[in-house]
């Protein structure tokens, strides 16, 4: 079986855990976790870091901290993974849904005016769609205007970079994702990273059950027990190291779909004319009018060879749960959602695997010409 985005881990990782192992700094801190903060602060060029046991303990902790709750309102794209909009309700908040830019898939700036008129909104979350950075020139000037804070959802964008600056560093805050599927991975984990000291100690402190500096226990807040481990801190450091050439290899597999589906109608690549995206996932586009195949046709017939692809997220506003949710919306975000698959990726992919692929594809372009 080919995955869209396996873990990519190998001796390096292993000699870092095992080496966490053997210090004795099994749980739950220890100097791994300060090292991987430090790296990832550095990584996104930001002061500070906390990491935390997952991306969405992050964007709950974020939102919590910029004072989403009860009684306001949380913007959210239509077009993410529903951890995004799940960490608005947890607060208490209401997620008011916006629609995308069709050509990139990322919050609609025009729209985004149109809700923060509307609505008492305590947070913007800004999502970094398949890896390719929001347009923060656009977004953080409107959100500016209604003295609204941003918190960047880069939880699939870490490395990417927007004009000079990288993912993580736009908005209040910003929250990375370390999941099994995502560019790195400390199977399981995520951070929340700002130029404030002030606010990143906060989600600190949230995250070990809110106790006071006293040595009984004792709480003047409700606290989570979000932190990350210090031995999958080590992972992470590990990772981190690779960061890089994992990029570079999942470039060289967006660059051979360019290549494959170039000339061919009614195809394109979502986003991929952006250089500073860090090609988490590839995505196709197929206008079936053009094409005259569609997209899941496409899907279907990889399958039946054992080829993972998977359609670009369900939008929020039409999820069952967020049925009754306020949104703003053009179409653009279930256009995408009905015509796009997103195509195997990870950097784990070697040579043969992603010569598989190709063939694979073009087998089924040969067969419908
Ligand atoms: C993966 C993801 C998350 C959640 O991260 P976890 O670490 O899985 O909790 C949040 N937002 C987006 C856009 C994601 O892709």
């Amino acid at each position: 079986m080919i995955f869209l985005s396996a873990p990519d881990v190998g001796a390096l990782e292993q000699a870092y855990v095992a080496e966490a192992l053997a210090s004795g700094w099994v749980a739950p801190a220890g100097p791994d976790l300060d090292a991987f903060e430090r790296d990832l602060a550095d990584r996104a060029g930001v002061p500070h870091a906390v990491a935390l046991s997952s991306g969405t303990a992050a964007l709950h902790l974020g939102l919590l901290a910029l004072g989403a709750g009860p009684g306001t309102a949380v913007i959210v794209p239509t077009l993410t993974f529903a951890a995004t909009a799940n960490a608005a309700v947890y607060t208490g908040a209401e997620p008011v849904f916006v629609d995308c830019d069709p050509a990139t898939g990322n919050l609609d700036p025009a729209l985004l005016a149109k809700a923060l008129k509307e609505h008492d909104v305590s947070a913007v979350v800004p999502v970094d769609l398949f890896g390719r950075c929001a347009d923060y020139d656009a977004i953080l000037p409107i959100c500016d205007r209604y003295g609204v804070p941003v918190l960047e959802d880069a939880a699939e964008a870490l490395g990417a970079v927007y004009g000079d600056r990288p993912a993580g560093s736009f908005g209040s805050a910003a929250v990375f994702s370390f999941n099994g599927n995502k560019i790195m991975t400390t199977s399981g984990g995520g951070a929340l990273l700002s130029e404030s000291k002030h606010l990143v100690d906060r989600c600190r402190y949230l995250s070990t059950q809110a106790r006071q500096p006293v040595v009984h226990y004792e709480h003047t807040d409700v606290g989570y027990n979000y932190r990350l481990s210090n031995v999958l801190a080590a992972l992470g450091r590990a990772q981190l190291k690779r960061l890089g050439e994992m990029i570079d290899r999942r470039r060289a597999i967006r660059e051979r779909y360019a290549k494959l589906f170039d000339g061919v109608p009614g195809v394109t690549l979502l986003g991929a004319d952006d250089l500073g995206s860090n090609c988490w996932l590839t995505t196709v586009v197929v206008d079936p009018d053009e094409s005259g195949w569609s997209a899941r046709e496409l899907a279907a017939s990889l399958a039946g060879l054992d080829i993972e692809t998977r359609p670009i997220w369900k939008p929020m506003h039409l999820q069952p749960v967020f049925a009754k949710a306020r949104s703003y919306v053009t179409g653009a975000a279930q256009r995408l959602f009905e015509t796009g698959l997103a195509l195997p990726s990870g950097s784990s992919l070697g040579p043969v695997d992603v010569d598989r692929v190709l063939t694979a594809v073009q087998n089924f372009l040969d067969a419908r010409q």
